[in-house]
């Protein structure tokens, strides 16, 4: 492995995994930590507290205290604004600490963390800053005899529990829209990748956000994560994560107390590519630039690419003159766009989903194979499977992870029902010059975006979210307040 100017920056690195509740850096109460491993090299980067049940009981008693006490929630918004504003520039400021973070915990490329996932989470956090003392309540129509308010109100103890993938930007998405409104929040991220969300927290206290009004529970799903999602004095939870893990979610709100419950979920997102589509070399590049980008690793990832028959030849061409270009690297090295895999499961479980498409029949063009063995750390080459079938476990499940799976299609209208035949319901795409073409796939494809002759655009101001099994909430845009608020009705008597 060369030495890079960031590998010299991590050697001098400090971490620091210990819980972050009311203001301080804590332990378990149990004494109990876990492992960090970078997935970069499989090296051993510190040790995380492992909370439990003792542990978020005492989040949620200080983030309840927090709430009731109003130091936060009874701000004038736009004294809420100047915080969030200042957390922003924090993150800007400590932005090279964030991303370093981020890739020595999760194996992403140093250059995206630097590049996106920082500044998206930091421009997360301003916009919905920016935006709170925007917001005005409502009066009712009412008799002159009488008054109706219509108030938004924060819904008081927040819990936020999100993946792996986008360390950082999942907990802005959750953190953000909830703490402007005036919420308390406990955010337990993934044991996967905890150590930028707990620098998070000290950072949300320097930019004057209270103590106990922001605290991060790191842990496993099963002990902290459930814990707050059954926990009694929780009043909402937002959760990003697996569908699996989703459903156990809207069943621990359902059997505690009915906590408002939203869940982002998985993705198995198709990408039909029609024979007009205006720019057919734009089109490959975004069909594996998307796909490949975060090593595969993203909800929305274009995984099913459906082909019309009459240009697939070509376009697999194109494409595989593309795949050396994502080979993986290290993550610390500037130049390189694909990073490592998660972790040793995660690693295991994309290999298995290889084995499953060359066992199914699909025919494997390009990677297949773990690679850079010697460096330590979790690689898996780009892969590229075609003549796939919807019935085959890769065209059905999701993956996450660098594997694209590419159909051909004679019928659009069939290829529009494969698209839809699975149970999630995140994104799509469709490339056409045809514009009652793109309109007639956009309306009848049941997801939650629909990208028309492109497959990156997207902001802070647009909803993200899906339907079917992807989950019934939406991060991000001001719809994300809904998640966050409650509807309060106050009727006046006057005179
Ligand atoms: P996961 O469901 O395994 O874990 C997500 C979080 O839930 C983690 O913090 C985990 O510790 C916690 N958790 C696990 N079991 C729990 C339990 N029983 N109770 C409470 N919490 C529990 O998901 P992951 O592997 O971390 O992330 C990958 C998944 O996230 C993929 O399916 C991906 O598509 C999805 N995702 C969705 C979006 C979106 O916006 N729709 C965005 C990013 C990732």
């Amino acid at each position: 492995m060369t030495n890079t100017l960031w590998h010299s920056r991590a050697a001098e690195l400090k971490f620091d995994g210990r819980a972050f509740i009311d203001g301080h850096r804590v332990a378990a109460q149990s004494g109990a930590t876990f492992d960090c491993i970078s997935p970069i090299d499989g090296r051993r980067l510190t040790t995380v507290a492992r909370c439990d049940q003792a542990d978020v009981d005492a989040a949620v008693q200080v983030a309840r205290r927090a709430f009731n006490d109003r130091r936060w929630a009874g701000l004038a918004p736009e004294e809420r604004k100047r915080s969030l504003i200042k957390f922003a520039d924090l993150m800007v400021k400590y932005g090279d600490e964030l991303a370093l973070l981020e890739t020595l915990d999760m194996g992403k490329p140093i250059k995206y963390s630097r590049s996106v996932d920082v500044p998206a989470a930091a421009n997360c956090i301003r916009w919905y800053g920016e935006a709170v003392d925007k917001m005005y309540d409502e009066i009712a129509p009412t008799a002159d005899t009488s008054l109706a308010l219509i108030t938004r109100e924060p819904v008081g103890v927040v819990a936020a529990i999100v993946p792996w993938n986008y360390p950082l930007l999942m907990a802005a998405w959750k953190i953000a829209p909830a703490l402007a409104v005036g919420n308390s929040v406990i955010l337990k991220p993934s044991e996967k990748s905890p150590l930028s969300a707990l620098r998070l927290a000290e950072i949300a206290l320097e930019a004057g956000i209270p103590p106990g009004v922001f605290n991060v529970v790191p842990g496993y799903g099963h002990e902290a994560g459930s814990a707050l999602a059954l926990h009694m004095d929780v009043d909402c939870i937002g959760f990003t994560g697996s569908t699996s893990v989703g459903k156990k979610i809207m069943q621990y709100a359902g059997q505690s107390n009915l906590k408002r419950a939203w869940t982002e979920l998985g993705g198995k997102s198709p990408n039909i590519v029609c024979a007009d589509c205006p720019d057919l070399d734009v089109a490959v590049r975004a069909a594996v630039g998307a796909l490949y980008f975060n090593q595969g690793e993203s909800c929305n990832a274009p995984s099913r690419l459906f082909v019309e028959a009459s240009i697939k030849e070509k376009f697999l061409d194109k494409a595989l003159s593309l795949i050396p270009d994502f080979a993986p690297g290290d993550p610390l090295d500037e130049a390189t766009v694909m990073g490592a895999i998660v972790d040793q499961v995660q690693l295991n479980t994309v290999l298995g989903y290889i084995e499953s498409g060359k066992a199914e029949g699909a025919q494997l063009l390009a990677g297949g194979m773990q690679v850079r063995m010697q460096t330590g750390g979790f690689y898996v080459a780009p892969t590229l499977f075609s003549n796939v079938d919807s019935s085959m476990k890769i065209a059905r499940e999701e993956i996450f992870g660098p594997v694209l799976s590419v159909f051909g299609f004679t019928d659009l209208d069939q290829a529009i029902r494969e698209a839809n035949a699975t149970p999630y319901g995140l994104q799509a795409g469709v490339w056409t010059a045809n514009i009652n073409k793109a309109h007639h796939v956009a309306r009848a494809l049941r997801v939650g975006t629909v990208h028309v002759n492109q497959y990156a655009e997207d902001d802070i101001t647009v909803p993200f979210g899906g339907c079917k099994q992807s989950g019934n909430g939406r991060d991000k845009s001001l719809h994300a307040f809904d998640k966050y608020t409650e509807l309060k009705t106050t009727w006046i008597k006057l005179g």
